[in-house]
């Protein structure tokens, strides 16, 4: 074990700061990765504020969050094979799995049905807590390591670890491409994302944004068309337009309304992860056999898949990126959708 330094919230809804913890030494199959750049995901405010205590096991304090890392391998174990000294990786949500499992096996490692490791506020397969990205270090299995795109930002590439596979995932799935009306609830970290490859995919793109102020962006990002959703007119409207919709907000919607926006045989997926249950009435769902889903980032041969088509395309994140003194306040701006469209920590900043 040695000394790594990070930033951690010691309890519950606590502001975040320094905090020294151990990190394993590399092992056989193990690869050690300097951080340079972790994303602020909205998961890590739920998760610093434990705002998910309902659905799943307690949280473990201190936490150190971040699960959207890119950095530099520094050393590797000596079975490694695919990564050597220097070359540019990432690590994501989840950091090891049970490997056996038949979701596993099929490379859908985010539902392993023993338990996913996930990058932080979890516990190893020896019952060590797991410390995220908001550190200097990280060391994780190879199996569990994707390599980041050459030809594009490292800084803009981190959230493509978390936000860009969470919308690559169920475009893909769902079937996103030419011919297809998508619309994307709520453009944030997520949702600027999905704009971007959903416009790759092929398909036509609507946004449904809380107002019409981020407009300009949006059409620049690739959508095709705009709404605001406190227009109570773009519920009429649009009722029945879309194939799919993928709804990104993290706080609690009417899903109702946006279910009727659904074409026959339409989906819904919810990525988003409000605090709270969301009723909603039976008849929304037989009315045009329509089917209400969700979709949970992405797995590992998936996530590699899209940063490689994002190497293609030329797809990275629009970022603004801060130092780590700044994570508490970035919090709150997230939390007022003020953030253009991702924030980026800078791992320089905590030397
Ligand atoms: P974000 O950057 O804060 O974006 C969320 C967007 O939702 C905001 O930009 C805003 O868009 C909209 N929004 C926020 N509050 C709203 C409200 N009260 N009413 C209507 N719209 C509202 O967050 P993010 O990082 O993209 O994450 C979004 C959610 O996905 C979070 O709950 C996060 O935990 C979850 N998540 C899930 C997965 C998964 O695997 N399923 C992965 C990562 C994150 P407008 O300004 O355009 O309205
Ligand atoms: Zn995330
Ligand atoms: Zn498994």
């Amino acid at each position: 074990m040695s000394k790594c330094k990070g930033y951690a919230t010691p309890a519950a809804k606590a502001q975040l700061g320094p905090w020294e913890f151990q990190r394993r030494e590399p092992r056989e199959h193990d690869v050690a990765i300097e951080i340079k750049y972790c994303g602020i995901c909205h998961s890590d405010i739920h998760q610093t504020r434990d705002e998910w205590s309902e659905y799943q096991e307690e949280a473990i304090f201190p936490m150190v969050p971040g699960h959207e890392i890119a950095g530099i391998v520094t050393a590797v174990g000596k079975n490694v094979t695919k990564y050597r000294i220097g070359d540019k990786v990432g690590v994501g949500c989840f950091v090891d799995s049970c490997r056996t499992c038949p979701e596993c096996k099929q490379g859908l490692e985010q539902y392993c049905t023993v338990g996913t490791i996930w990058t932080y506020n979890a516990r190893d397969k020896e019952g060590v807590p797991t410390y995220g990205g908001y550190s200097e270090r990280i060391v994780a299995d190879e199996n569990y390591v994707l390599r980041m795109p050459e030809n594009l930002p490292l800084d803009a590439c981190a959230p493509l670890l978390c936000a860009g596979i969470t919308l690559y995932s169920p475009l893909k799935h769902w079937g996103a491409g030419p011919g297809k009306k998508v619309a994307i609830v709520g453009l944030g970290g997520l949702g600027h994302m999905g704009v971007k490859l959903a416009h790759a995919l092929g398909a036509e793109v609507s946004v449904l944004s809380h107002s019409l102020k981020k407009q300009a962006d949006g059409k620049r990002l690739g959508a095709d068309h705009f709404y605001a959703t406190s227009d109570a007119e773009t519920f009429t409207k649009l009722a029945g337009h879309f194939d799919l919709i993928i709804n990104t907000v993290s706080a609690l919607v009417d899903w109702k309304q946006y279910l009727d926006l659904l074409g026959v045989d339409g989906t819904m997926v919810v990525v988003g992860l409000p605090e709270k249950d969301i009723p909603i009435a039976a008849f929304s769902l037989t009315a045009g056999r329509r089917s209400l889903a969700g979709s949970q980032i992405g797995g590992i041969r998936e996530t590699q898949e899209m940063l490689d088509f994002c190497s293609k395309h030329k797809i990275a994140c629009d970022v603004e990126v801060v130092p780590i003194q700044k994570v508490n306040e970035a919090y709150e701006r997230v939390l007022k959708s003020d953030v253009r469209y991702r924030f980026v920590i800078d791992m320089a900043s905590l030397k």
